[in-house]
């Protein structure tokens, strides 16, 4: 079983993973937890150039292909491997991230960033994909470190990558969830765990 967790800068996903993937493991199963971009050797080192204020004249197609080259690796050679012993996989961004930040935020054609990801990925689609819906007013208190080259672009941008996850999101609502992730932490796992009880075949 296949699970994506979206959202943008400061929406919670990472608090959000841990505790689900502690609840799934309480049941008894094994659970890989990885992330986007960077899971991988070669994934680390793509995601020193994206996310390095160096970059910023990185041309907005090689960074979508960057991203995709470094989905491409983490599935090969990290998801499929885990999903086909069995394990419940949990992925702190995939597909959509893209299509959001590279296709609604950059302006680049979602519908050509989900192509070039369907090929990157070998037509890997999760079975559900949780969206941590946030404004980006809210996510921002919620940065506490140094701001990465992203995080630094302007409200606009942020906005239109909010509007693009939930663009994606209500185009296939059987795959998806959406949350408030503007509630506190445990009120969102809940919600979540609700959803899961349904739909994990566990
Ligand atoms: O989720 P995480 O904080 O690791 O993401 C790192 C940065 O990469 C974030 O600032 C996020 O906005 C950006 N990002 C992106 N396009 C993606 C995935 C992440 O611009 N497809």
């Amino acid at each position: 079983f296949f699970i994506a967790f979206e959202g943008g800068d400061g929406a919670g996903k990472s608090t959000q993973v841990q505790a689900i993937a502690e609840w799934i493991r309480g049941k008894g199963h094994e659970v890989v937890v990885t992330r986007e971009p960077g899971a991988t050797p070669i994934g680390k080192r793509l995601r020193a150039i994206l996310l390095d204020v160096s970059s910023a004249g990185l041309s907005d197609r090689a960074e979508a292909l960057l991203y995709a080259a470094d989905r491409a690796e983490h599935v090969d050679s990290l998801v499929r491997p885990a999903l086909a012993r069995g394990a419940v996989v949990i992925t702190d961004r995939y597909i959509d991230s893209s299509v959001a930040y590279q296709g609604a935020g950059r302006d680049l054609s979602p519908t050509e960033i989900a192509r070039i990801n369907r090929w990157a990925t070998g037509g890997l689609v999760p079975n559900l994909t949780v969206l941590l819906d946030v404004s980006p007013e809210t996510a921002r208190e919620r940065f506490t470190e140094a701001p990465d080259r992203l995080e630094s672009e302007p409200a606009e941008f942020h906005q239109r990558v909010r509007t693009g996850f939930l663009t994606l999101a209500a185009a296939d609502p059987a795959r998806y969830l959406v949350v408030d992730a503007g509630q506190q932490p445990d009120e969102v796992t809940t919600v979540v765990r609700h959803h899961l009880d349904r739909v994990l075949p566990l």
